[in-house]
């Protein structure tokens, strides 16, 4: 069984953004559950421009190739003195000096790849630090440098890696205790019992000759939370059969499930 979220630490969640396009990240920040977390003290999110560690007066950021070719490569030395930067400052007061270690990011197709396991795991770490590539992503000797831990959102290309790391961001930032309003909503969402998430219904009862089902009416707590089992156990049999060989489920659900599959001979 899947652990409940992270208990909401002394110390908030901190997310750093390394980007040449800080005002992207205000999206993340601006509204919803996010920004309200960051009001309330859960999760703390800075943005570093990497245009104020470049070395030259044009404040470049990125160059043409080696070896030709159409992209520009982002360079290394203004990431490596952001990182150092970064790294300096103590996430807080109160913290010896040297133990905390941020977890650094590199958003790049090439990483593993995101889901809801590598979420928790992040969002243990306490501290993570986002590498945001543009254009052909990072002078190669970033990565032979600072070993930083590649994460890919799935097998297309984006153009920068502000939107992954924002993405992946916003799912760590569920996953601490108190960031979304009542934590068994986050319990019960898709993958986080590496099951699919059951139906949904509000008002009204009928809607366009569309019924409730019955059972949500009753009022009958067990039953109800017997049917959302299995219509979540349905929903992962139907659309995603491959996370049912690594769910861990109780006897209850391994008994809905033999039932399901029965009924389906
Ligand atoms: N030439 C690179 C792609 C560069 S895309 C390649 O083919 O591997 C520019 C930037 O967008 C990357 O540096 C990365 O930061 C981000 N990015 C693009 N697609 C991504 C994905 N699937 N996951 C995470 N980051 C991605």
């Amino acid at each position: 069984m899947a652990p409940p979220p992270l208990p909401a630490k002394d110390e908030p969640l901190r997310f750093d953004f390394v980007t040449i396009f800080p005002n992207m990240i205000a999206a993340l920040l601006g509204e919803g559950v996010i920004a309200r977390a960051i009001k309330q003290g859960l999760l703390d999110v800075r943005v570093w421009d990497l245009r104020d560690f470049a070395s030259d007066r044009h404040r470049s950021t990125d160059d043409e190739a080696y070896g030709g070719g159409p992209g520009m490569v982002m360079l290394g030395e203004p990431v490596f003195r952001c990182v150092e930067a970064i790294r300096g400052q103590s996430p807080s007061e109160g913290i010896e000096a040297g133990s905390p270690a941020p977890h650094l990011i590199m958003t790049s197709p090439q990483g593993r790849r995101f889901d809801q396991n590598i979420a928790k795991e992040l969002a243990a770490d306490g501290w993570i630090v986002f590498l945001c590539g543009r254009y052909e992503g990072f002078d190669h000797r970033v990565l032979e440098a600072l070993h930083p831990d590649e994460i890919s959102i799935g097998d297309f290309v984006v153009s920068g890696g502000e939107l992954p790391a924002m993405l992946m961001a916003d799912a760590c930032g569920r996953m601490i205790g108190g960031v979304v309003g009542n934590n068994g909503s986050v319990e019960e969402d898709s993958f986080y019992h590496g099951l699919l998430d059951y139906p949904h219904y509000t008002r009204p009862e009928e809607l366009r000759g569309m019924r409730v089902p019955e059972v949500l009416m009753s009022g009958h707590h067990e039953k109800i939370r017997k049917w959302r089992k299995e219509q979540s156990l349905r929903a992962t049999l139907d659309r995603r059969p491959d996370l049912l060989e690594r769910a861990e489920l109780d006897d209850e659900a391994a008994a809905i499930l033999r039932a399901i599959r029965e009924e389906k001979e």
